[in-house]
């Protein structure tokens, strides 16, 4: 008889950006993280679980500490600073012309003690301090991408995307004199809350979908996602737990994912994930939707 091909974890599987650069498909959250041991801790058990992916933020006020970990670990389990994929993301407050993105931009690298990233984003279609219908806001993060892509020309950041961006903002930014497509658009994806019209989207301009809150905000304390009892039942008829199946729910939609936990145990079984879920379970995932749950910030109101 013959043998079931084997199934390969989610863990270990490479997406290709529209650059050719390949991103890990699970990395690790670090938002609230912010304690220098916290993030030792993590970075080492993230490390040894498999994870090589690690996605920060200026806003996150922990880079420093990330990049610590990192020199401090990476050696440890035989890592080089290119078997690594870091992630960071340009502060709500630093939209604007070449010299203010290019401090921000330094200032990250520097934090991180790296001299690229992998991955820099605009975190918000939004500009601190803006009103969200102040038509500046438009005007400021075309800038913003502006200075991205020549930072993007010039070698020094592995590729650049975006993060909150609606199927409006892409649109807006993709019909202007851009010469780069975002590589990624890192956006709130879980079973209650799923952008299928822009995933529809992205797909179709080659962006890949990361998404962030992917137990549904439960770093707020909020477990409602991972207690439903349709996710419950789902992950005891494949013998996983809740976290897994919205995880693997996410990834097998092409979507990937940065849970975020600091606890050992958790970040182990967060990208242990060598497993599929049935059609009609998809499907009763999909359904969920409808409860329309948003857990992060709204970039929908942003001009
Ligand atoms: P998550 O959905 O990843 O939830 C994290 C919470 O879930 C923590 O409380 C964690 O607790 C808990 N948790 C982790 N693993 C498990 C598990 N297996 N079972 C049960 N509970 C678990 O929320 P985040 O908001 O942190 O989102 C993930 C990442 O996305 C962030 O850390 C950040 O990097 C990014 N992000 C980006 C945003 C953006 O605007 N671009 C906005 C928000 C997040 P514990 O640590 O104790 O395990």
């Amino acid at each position: 008889m013959a043998e079931a091909p084997a199934i390969e974890s989610f863990g270990t599987i490479k997406f290709t950006l529209n650059n050719g650069t390949h991103m890990p498909a699970v990395g690790l959250g670090t938002y609230r993280v912010r304690q220098e041991t916290d993030i030792m801790n993590a970075v080492d058990w993230a490390l040894d679980a498999g994870y090589r992916m690690f996605d920060t933020a200026a806003v996150y006020g922990n880079e420093c500490h990330l990049g610590a970990a990192l020199r401090t670990f990476l050696p440890k389990y035989g890592l080089d600073r290119d078997d690594i994929f870091v992630t960071t993301k340009l502060s709500p407050s630093e939209h604007g012309d070449k010299e203010i993105t290019e401090k921000a931009y330094l200032k990250s690298l520097k934090n991180l003690g790296l001299d690229y990233v992998d991955l820099y984003l605009i975190h918000f279609p939004g500009t601190a301090r803006l009103r969200s219908d102040d038509g500046r806001n438009k005007v400021l993060r075309e800038s913003t991408w502006s200075s991205l892509e020549e930072i993007y020309d010039e070698g020094r950041v592995n590729a650049i995307g975006v993060s909150n961006f609606t199927v409006r903002h892409l649109s807006e930014l993709l019909l202007t004199h851009h010469s780069v497509i975002p590589a990624v658009n890192q956006v709130e994806w879980h079973p209650y809350y799923h952008q299928d019209e822009l995933l529809k989207y992205c797909k179709e301009k080659e962006i890949v979908v990361q998404g962030y809150c992917p137990f549904g905000g439960a770093s707020a304390a909020n477990k409602t996602l991972l207690e439903d009892p349709v996710v419950k039942k789902i992950a005891k008829k494949l013998n996983v737990t809740c976290a897994q199946v919205c995880l693997v729910w996410a990834l097998q939609k092409d979507v990937a994912v940065i849970p975020k936990s600091s606890n050992a145990a958790r970040i182990k079984e967060n990208i242990s994930l060598k497993f599929r879920i049935p059609e009609e379970d998809m499907k009763a995932l999909d359904a969920l939707g409808e409860k329309n749950i948003k857990y992060a910030w709204d970039p929908s109101i942003v001009t």
